[in-house]
């Protein structure tokens, strides 16, 4: 596997991910997405919200605000409880999380001693209006999830929905960690894709098992994950177990102060096993703490059965970020063409920022010009094409493979007298020679 350097080198030269505010030196844990980044990131929201909620009968959608009345947070426990725990170093001021520096006690930089860890909530506080005092206070949302519970009566009633059923969201997510680091791994600002989803108290085990195994299927499909470098991290109040491989190479955890129990997925980076979604048994937790606060009463009415009761919630939650770290690692391969290095990022048809790339031969053929920018506007509503003429064809390939685009289509002098141009696949670098006029529905008839 890459490692992180060389990837983060990429991502920067070939416009996916810069440094938030780079010509101010930067600001630590936000970053800016470039041209390529967004296509990759809005291609794996997509690929989330077609099966989390286009493709289902019993999920909708929702987009709730970022900031929320403050009552929510107080309600939800993360005023109180959202805490990480924190050292600082006596000599250089740095300040860890303690349970990054497992056990240790001198500062991992410079070998001073630690001051004792102390609670830190990490949730961004603001203002809202022209106050900046106590009663104007917000929080910045730490986790989209709250949105849809406070939310849950309104989308059941207007949708009609029965339980048991799920609300999706993605949306922007705000943590002031403690650290932040590996690249876009661990960020202060980013995007969490959640969805809630509500069950009958007592069928919840079976609904979390039932999620786990859907969300590790997606990530497997969705990524084309390879073997051996995803897993289940099982954490229980008495115990971490891992399914799957390297069970011995565990970092002990304790469910979130709302769950009952998660399952983690974990993906090997090549800095170790680390969470990319977490699959929360939440109970009631949340809908019984927003009912007693705000002293609304949430049960939903079972017609059927005539009951009422006050459902329980399985929450796979996942963040962008991290996805886009797993499609860059699964994709990136360095092979040897010809006795030269060529680097192609391998992305699955989805989640490839760019589908095709259209290369004019000579770029000083007016006529060649116009045809392959032709085409090019010919393809543009649908499928993300990119036209290119500033260097030689070698040239070109290599830095569409360096991006993963998935086809490049090259038009040269012969096309002006037979109307056919030539198709190179991303992967095998074969060419096949078609109609003109045939481009675009042989493109969507491969993406398909
Ligand atoms: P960690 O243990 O890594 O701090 P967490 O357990 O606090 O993560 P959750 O609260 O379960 O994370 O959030 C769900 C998902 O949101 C995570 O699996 C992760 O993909 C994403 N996420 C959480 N915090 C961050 C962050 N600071 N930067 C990027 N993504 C994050």
């Amino acid at each position: 596997m890459v490692d992180l350097e060389t990837l983060v080198s990429l991502c920067k030269r070939r416009g996916f991910v810069f440094s938030g505010s780079e010509i101010y030196g930067g600001l630590g844990g936000f970053w800016d997405y470039g041209p390529l980044g967004v296509e990759l990131k809005n291609n794996i929201k997509r690929a989330w919200w077609l099966a989390m909620v286009q493709a289902r009968d019993d999920v909708v959608g929702l987009d709730a605000a970022v900031l929320m009345n403050a009552s929510v947070w107080r309600a939800s426990g993360h005023a109180e409880t959202f805490n990480d725990l924190m050292v600082e170093c006596l000599e250089n001021h740095h300040r860890f999380r303690a349970d990054m520096l497992d056990g240790a006690s001198a500062c991992p930089e410079c070998g001073s001693s630690l001051s004792a860890p102390r609670p830190f909530n990490t949730m961004f506080k603001t203002h809202v209006g022209a106050l900046e005092d106590e009663s104007a206070r917000v929080w910045l949302r730490p986790e989209t999830a709250q949105g849809i519970f406070v939310n849950f009566q309104n989308v059941q009633q207007a949708m009609r929905k029965k339980i048991p059923f799920g609300i999706a969201q993605i949306g922007k997510a705000f943590r002031n960690e403690v650290q932040t680091g590996n690249f876009i791994f661990r960020d202060r600002e980013f995007e969490q894709m959640e969805m809630e989803f509500f069950v009958k108290p007592g069928t919840e085990d079976g609904w979390h098992d039932y999620w786990r195994d859907q969300r590790l299927a997606w990530w497997q499909s969705t990524f084309q994950i390879g073997a051996g470098r995803i897993r289940i991290k099982q954490i229980r109040r008495e115990a971490t177990t891992i399914i799957g491989p390297d069970p011995d190479d565990v970092r002990p955890e304790k469910p979130p102060h709302y769950s009952k129990g998660n399952y983690d997925l974990e993906y090997k980076f090549p800095m170790g096993w680390n969470e990319i979604e977490g699959i929360a048994s939440r109970t009631d937790y949340d809908l019984s703490s927003h009912q007693r606060v705000s002293g609304k009463e949430l049960a939903y009415f079972d017609e059927e059965t005539q009951e009422k009761y006050l459902p329980y919630v399985v929450e796979p939650a996942m963040g962008v970020e991290r996805a886009v770290l797993v499609a860059l690692f699964e994709a990136y391969q360095e092979e040897k063409v010809r006795n030269e290095k060529r680097v192609v990022l391998k992305f699955p048809p989805a989640l490839a920022p760019l589908k095709a790339a259209v290369l004019p031969l000579l770029r000083n053929r007016p006529e060649l010009v116009a045809m392959a920018k032709g085409l090019a506007q010919t393809l543009r509503p649908h499928l993300m094409t990119v036209y290119d003429d500033t260097a030689g064809i070698g040239r070109l390939y290599r830095r569409q493979d360096e991006i993963g685009t998935l086809w490049c289509v090259t038009v040269d002098v012969q096309s002006l007298d037979d109307r056919q141009v030539t198709i190179r696949e991303r992967d095998t670098m074969e060419q096949v020679r078609v109609p003109l006029a045939e481009v675009k529905d042989r493109l969507l008839e491969r993406l398909r």
